[in-house]
């Protein structure tokens, strides 16, 4: 098994699962936003092996499943070099197309909900089309992620590929970076810390939050199946950011304030998956409720400060 972006935060859950599974994992990084500590639990598990490598550029390894996750996912990660993020979407897509059409491997795509922009309606199902701003600063990841469902679909119609695409909603957990930048490490990061938790806009901006072994379970129920998707992949309790922030400084016991700052540009205002698709072709919802969820990522961050 492939996993590109392996070193990352859901990159490294989902090794560590495929090898409890009983495979052979090739994790493949270029170590952008990834880092060894993640992984450093597998490295001596003669099952796993690590390659650093960028995906923008050709791969010649013989696999038999490709998940292809190599991608920043925070929007100050994707927005510090956008060129490359739409070339490590994009360039990468191709790259890893080619590698499972060589290898008759099949090969699924983390796409992501940021394919619907800032949505018209909501639940988000599959058969909508999106609304994103093609110029502005999300749409490196946004058009890049849009490029390679397209890419994933031309190589299934056109070269017979093997394809698998998940569309993934924010999903939190231990091993994203302390300075992720991310809204729940933010959070976290800030009320361990004791310092205001920087809430951006007026906070009455949702999203729906998926504990991370729940993602990985449906990104693994996905490669197994018959479903080639696109399929939403995401837990669908709705919740303001605003109450996000409560929550988090209740559940630590820290003594932080909250303080607003401008809600950066083309922040999607709802964002909420319909799983529909996914519980009836694949059997899975989630099971981690977002309590629970933080409790586990604050003893996770608790011990890294
Ligand atoms: P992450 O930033 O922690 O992991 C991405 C990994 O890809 C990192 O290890 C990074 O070093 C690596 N990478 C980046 N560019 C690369 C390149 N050119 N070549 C090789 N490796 C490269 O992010 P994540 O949250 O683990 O996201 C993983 C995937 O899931 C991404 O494709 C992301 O778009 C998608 N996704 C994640 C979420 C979420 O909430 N976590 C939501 C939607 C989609
Ligand atoms: N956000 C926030 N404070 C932060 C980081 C993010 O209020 O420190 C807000 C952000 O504006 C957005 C939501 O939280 O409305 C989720 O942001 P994140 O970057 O986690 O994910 P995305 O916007 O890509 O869903």
């Amino acid at each position: 098994m492939l996993v590109t972006g392996g070193a990352g935060f859901l990159g490294s859950h989902l090794c560590a699962r495929l090898l409890a599974d009983g495979h052979e994992v090739l994790a493949v990084d270029n170590f952008f936003t990834g880092t060894r500590d993640n992984i450093l639990s597998l490295l001596d598990n003669p099952r796993f092996e690590l390659l650093r490598h960028d995906v923008t550029f050709p791969l010649y390894v013989e696999v038999d499943e490709i998940y292809n996750l190599a991608c920043p996912a925070s929007p100050i990660h994707y927005q510090f070099d956008p060129v490359q993020t739409t070339k490590t979407s994009v360039h990468g897509a191709i790259n890893m197309l080619g590698l499972a059409k060589r290898t008759r491997a099949r090969i699924l795509q983390a796409s992501t909900s940021e394919v619907y922009g800032d949505p018209e309606v909501n639940p988000q199902t599959e058969d909508y089309r999106g609304s994103v701003n093609p110029i502005g600063p999300r749409a490196c990841y946004d058009e890049g992620k849009r490029c390679a469902e397209t890419l994933f679909f031309d190589y299934k119609r056109q070269h017979g590929t093997d394809i698998r695409i998940a569309r993934i909603f924010n999903t939190y957990g231990p091993h994203m970076l302390p300075d992720d930048g991310r809204v729940i490490s933010n959070f976290i990061v800030q009320a361990l810390r004791g310092e205001p938790l920087a809430l951006y806009g007026d906070g009455s901006q949702t999203r729906s939050f998926c504990y991370v072994d729940d993602l990985v379970d449906g990104l693994v129920r996905l490669m197994d199946s018959d479903e080639i998707g696109p399929v939403n992949l995401g837990n669908p309790a709705e919740i303001t950011i605003a109450e996000v922030a409560k929550k988090v400084i209740g559940l630590v016991g820290s003594g932080s304030s909250i303080e607003t700052r401008p809600l950066p540009a083309d922040d999607p205002t709802r964002r909420c998956p319909d799983i529909g698709l996914a519980r009836r072709t694949l059997g899975w919802e989630p099971k981690v409720a977002l309590d629970d969820g933080l409790k586990r990522t604050i003893e996770y961050f608790r011990g890294l400060l």
